[in-house]
């Protein structure tokens, strides 16, 4: 017997729409990339989304068009999202921190139609124009002042394109399973897939994400998602913010700490998210300027491991409270986070802090479980690893185009390349993605923890543990470390540190300093081109 109620299909838009109805004047901020700092609200959004839409309709674009956005997190780029999804279009993000050759793969692969684009790439899309053959309209984000002088065939200004549309647009009507976003993985292995995020997989996130123990986001909350929209949906925060009635706070092109911590300040932003290379820079920005963030009470770090130093010092020192997150594209993206359980809360902080390193637990919608080489499940101890699946509403079953068939097991378990922990109360941790753990005498060496660890010295900005190829030990751990601006330490004193805070046959064989370390474009340490760097290397271990 089936239940009786509504089939109410979960569609993105619908998003827009409440938050215009019930949140009209709740305001979405955003540093434009013309410069100024521009205001308007969700009733605003939702009415220019419409505007998109009915333009998009009039060009042609139809259910399943993929319109590409090459843009910053801005009010606009929120608009077009909602605009494209509308008519049943695909939002196709393209992330300008690829190489040219990427994105011109990712668009032709994607048959991207229509490209929305910041003014700040206009010299980019000059170059890549000539490449990508199907895209027959380029609409710069901006009005016909701003538009940039260049070499783009069928350039128009987003203003004059939406001008004369229709703000009353009627939506497309069409099922919740129908397509709505396309984001491509980099692919460090093989060439990048796409992800595609259908209508109810986007709710459906959006419902998870939002939970308390979440991001818990409320209507009283002003976000500021540093995370950009081209990283994974800049992590839900475009579809959880007006789902939920939030202030947005959209950081544009400048991401660095002096323009940060303006709107963070200004704008008495409570909750912010992104990658820990930002809050590296963040963090070293108010050191040195003495500023503190009085309004923000909750930071989110995800995309890579939260070091312990950097947690405790946003929590000490600016009591700021941090939400460690684990997650992936393939993931809409959000996997878990570590917000605290009952019994952990009661802790001593020391002891909590163990938890807040790990990389958390799944909310409801998330299902996980380690498996060894044979697929088997191994136990939830916190000390068995192995390979981490995943499935749920919110994770893809099969990559754009039939790409990557191998990562989708039966039954829907996705495997997510990451090797890791699961303890008893649920909380995973992150050891390693598969491909960067090192095996050394057939044991396997975490080298995520060894660079948390790491960077807990005060010298250090920075920390990379790859394998290198040892004759008796097969791989043994290289510490590649980057200084803090100014001060020094030795390799003795590098591992002097490491000693009794890591098991010993996980020490680094040695440790080399370098100026910068390598990250990939969103925001992760690069370790295929320092093992690349670093394949000669010999250790002073390694003797002839
Ligand atoms: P890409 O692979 O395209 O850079 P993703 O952002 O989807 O894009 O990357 C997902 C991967 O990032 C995860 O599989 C995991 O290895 C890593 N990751 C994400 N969050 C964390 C975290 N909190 N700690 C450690 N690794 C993380």
């Amino acid at each position: 017997m089936l239940g009786l109620m509504q089939d109410w299909p979960l569609l993105v838009h619908k998003i827009i729409d409440h938050a215009a109805l019930y949140h009209g004047g709740r305001e979405v901020v955003s540093r434009s990339v013309e410069g100024p700092i521009v205001r308007t609200d969700y009733r605003a959004i939702a009415a220019r989304a419409r505007k998109v839409a009915h333009a998009l309709d009039r060009l042609g674009i139809r259910l399943g068009d993929r319109v590409a956005t090459l843009a910053w997190n801005t009010a606009r780029h929120i608009e077009a999202w909602y605009g494209i999804a509308g008519i049943g279009a695909i939002y196709h993000t393209l992330n300008p921190r690829l190489f040219p050759d990427q994105l011109v793969y990712i668009a032709n692969h994607a048959g991207d139609k229509v490209l929305f684009f910041d003014a700040t790439f206009a010299g980019l899309v000059e170059a890549l124009a000539p490449r990508l053959p199907g895209i027959e309209l380029f609409v710069c984000l901006t009005d016909a002042a701003h538009l940039p002088k260049a070499n783009i065939p069928n350039l128009v200004a987003y203003e004059e394109f939406i001008a004369g549309a229709d703000d009353h647009f009627a939506w497309k009507e069409f099922d919740e399973h129908t397509a709505c976003g396309l984001c491509y993985t980099s692919g460090t292995t093989g060439n990048p897939k796409g992800v595609l995020y259908s209508h109810r997989s986007n709710v459906l996130h959006a419902f998870i994400a939002g939970q308390a123990d979440a991001m818990g986001l409320r209507a009283v909350d002003c976000v500021l998602p540093v995370v950009p929209m081209f990283h994974a949906n800049a992590w839900a925060m475009a579809f959880v913010a007006p789902m939920i009635g939030a202030k947005l706070v959209l950081p544009g092109a400048r991401l660095d700490g002096d323009s940060l911590c303006e709107l963070l300040t200004g704008e008495k932003v409570t909750m912010t998210a992104a990658v820990p290379t930002v809050w590296l820079a963040l963090l070293h920005y108010l050191e040195k300027t003495g500023k503190t963030l009085p309004d923000m009470k909750r930071v989110l770090i995800g995309g890579a491991a939260a070091p312990r130093a950097m947690i405790e010092t946003f929590e000490k020192k600016y009591g700021i409270a941090v939400v460690h997150a684990w997650g992936m594209t393939e993931m809409s993206p959000l996997g878990t986070l570590g917000t605290l359980k009952p019994a952990i809360a009661e802790l001593p902080y020391e002891r909590q802090l163990d938890y807040k390193v790990k990389q958390g637990h799944p909310p409801f919608g998330v299902e996980m479980k380690i498996v060894d080489d044979d697929d088997r499940e191994l136990p939830r101890d916190g000390r068995a690893f192995g390979r981490l699946k995943v499935r749920g509403p919110a994770v893809a079953k099969a990559y754009f185009r039939g790409e990557g068939e191998g990562a989708f097991g039966p039954d829907d378990w996705f495997d997510t390349g990451d090797v890791a922990t699961i303890d008893a109360d649920g909380y995973m941790t992150i050891t390693d993605r598969a491909k960067d753990v090192i095996k050394s005498g057939g044991e396997w060496i975490s080298t995520i923890e060894i660079e948390n660890i790491a960077v807990g010295h005060p010298a250090i900005a920075e920390a990379a543990v790859i394998g290198i190829a040892h004759p008796k030990w097969d791989e043994r751990p290289l510490l590649v470390v980057v200084l803090k601006p100014g001060l020094h330490a030795t390799r003795e004193e590098m591992l002097a540190y490491l000693s009794g805070r890591i098991a010993r046959w996980w020490m680094p064989d040695d440790v080399v300093f370098v100026d910068a370390i390598p990250h990939t474009a969103t925001g992760k340490i690069q370790k295929m081109a320092l093992r690349e760097r670093f394949g000669q290397y010999r250790l002073p271990t390694a003797a002839a």
